[in-house]
């Protein structure tokens, strides 16, 4: 599935409303949050009534946590505000708000267009929708967006805490790559080269940059941007999420699932990422002579210093304690979140090796 047309620049809004009159579409559905309709919702709307397009406006009620999640209620919520007439689905805001999005216009067969307010993930132009229903976080399977439209002005305005998530998902890639990588040479797991590339080519972009990224400055955080667009153009192209989600993806699921059960408000995906990425190549590290006995020698990881110092510099989190997930949690996950997904991975082999992950090995 191709996007037709992917814009980051300063006039985005106005070339999303040249776009939206291009494929004359006259009744759009702008589905937003409180806080993402004032960052970007507004102004879109304003571009998008100049150019003579009927603007209906969902805002997504969030839980009692004050979050909004993907999950049943706000699902119907978007959906019962899809009134007959509407050609088209806006979805401005960060990852949720895609997601709900996403799923409407599967649904219901009405094209969808992405927003972004903040650079903090790279699912985007996914064409999975982690929804919670009944409790549970699964993936599930919609549409890509016809097209995406990101002002860098709103980006750079984002929330720091937003911005450091990003590139916490972009660090990911270390893990991810290389667990993908030793999937592929001791299971025979799908792979391709190219898709490895173009997301290793967005992991150097954003440590190259850090200290713009850090000082959010506007060439670095279009830089993270287009590295978020590229990791999620490499996934389309290979179909599935190898290239950018590993073991460290898994644990943040393993945790994600958890603070689920137990009611707690939800922290950001990019932030559970990066603390898992660090303890992950920690992890990896200390049994490196277990997995290059299992054959594999072309496989690198940065040690989790590296990764750590990168992580600090954008102020995003390089521990599971400075998100209040605590040790047990942190055992289980190392041992069981690798159950969650049929993929292979180090953290599986080592588990599988019954290798015991130490202490030591956790930050
Ligand atoms: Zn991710």
């Amino acid at each position: 599935m191709n996007n037709e047309k992917i814009v980051v620049e300063r006039d985005a809004f106005a070339q999303c409303a040249e776009y939206v009159k291009s494929k004359n579409w006259t009744n759009v559905l702008l589905i937003a949050d409180e806080h993402t309709k004032k960052a970007a919702g507004d102004e879109l709307a304003e571009h998008l009534t100049g150019a003579g397009i009927k603007v209906n406006l969902c805002m997504i009620d969030p839980d009692k946590n004050g979050d909004v999640k993907a999950d049943e209620v706000s699902l119907v919520q978007a959906l019962l505000a899809i009134d007959q007439g509407v050609d088209s689905l806006l979805a401005v805001g960060a990852g949720t708000i895609h997601d709900i999005t996403r799923f409407c216009s599967d649904k219901t067969g009405i094209p969808f267009v992405s927003i972004p307010t903040a650079p903090s993930v790279d699912g985007f132009t996914s064409v999975g929708a982690p929804l919670v229903v009944r409790g549970t976080k699964t993936t599930f399977k919609a549409v890509s967006p016809a097209a995406l439209f990101a002002d860098i002005e709103v980006l750079t305005n984002a929330p720091p805490q937003m911005i450091a998530a990003g590139f916490g998902d972009m660090t990911a890639k270390f893990t991810s790559l290389a667990d993908w990588r030793f999937s592929h040479l001791t299971a025979g797991e799908p792979y391709s080269e190219e898709a490895a590339a173009i997301t290793e080519r967005a992991l150097w972009q954003c440590v190259d940059h850090v200290e713009q990224i850090a000082a959010k400055e506007e060439e670095g955080i279009r830089i993270l941007m287009n590295a978020l667009i590229e990791s999620g153009k490499a996934m389309l192209l290979f179909g599935q999420s190898h290239p950018a989600s590993g073991a460290e993806h898994h644990l943040s699921h393993f945790w994600e699932m958890d603070f689920i059960k137990k009611g707690r408000p939800q922290i950001l995906h990019g932030a559970k990422v990066a603390a898992a990425t660090v303890l992950i190549a920690a992890v990896y590290k200390q049994y490196w002579p277990e997995i290059e006995k299992a054959g594999v020698t072309t496989v690198k990881i940065p040690d989790a210093d590296f990764i750590a110092g990168l992580l600090e510099r954008v102020g995003a989190p390089v521990s599971p304690a400075e998100l209040h997930i605590d040790q047990d949690l942190v055992a289980a996950s190392l041992h069981h979140a690798h159950k969650l997904r049929d993929r292979h991975t180090m953290l599986r082999f080592l588990n599988e090796q019954h290798i015991e992950i130490k202490k030591e090995a956790l930050r």
